[in-house]
């Protein structure tokens, strides 16, 4: 398959969605959505947020810590991302999904493709 990710294809999209192209998207969401719920669960128990406090001198110590923020910036912007899924599988529900926040025109089905929870186009993005 040829890689299409180039962004070339961002942008206004002429027309609504097709069905075929919103049960697409619905079921990339819900994919993605259960796979950052997996992330999240399997790091509740990561032994690296434990080591924080068990880790002997100042240097280590230090690298624990940076790590440790290292890992709660990740697990924040996969809440964000998850939260944002979830407004999008919303949005599905209640008709008005792949409308731009900004201009009101369609989101090009190649842009949210890419992020399925995407609220604004391409141009309004920038
Ligand atoms: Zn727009």
């Amino acid at each position: 398959m040829p890689n299409l990710a180039s962004g070339k294809r961002e942008g206004h999209a002429a027309e609504v969605l097709s069905v075929d192209e919103q049960i697409e998207l619905e079921i990339c969401a819900r994919g993605e959505l259960e796979q950052l719920r997996k992330e999240a669960a399997t790091e509740e128990v990561d032994p690296q947020a434990v080591a924080v406090d068990v880790a002997i001198g100042r240097l280590s110590r230090l690298d624990s810590m940076q790590m440790e923020e290292v890992r709660k910036d990740a697990s924040r912007r996969r809440n964000q991302r998850i939260h944002e899924l979830q407004e999008a599988l919303r949005r599905m529900d209640e008709g008005d999904y792949g409308l731009c926040e900004g201009c009101g025109q369609w989101i090009a089905y190649a842009r949210l493709e890419q992020r399925p929870e995407a609220i604004l186009c391409g141009d309004c993005a920038r």
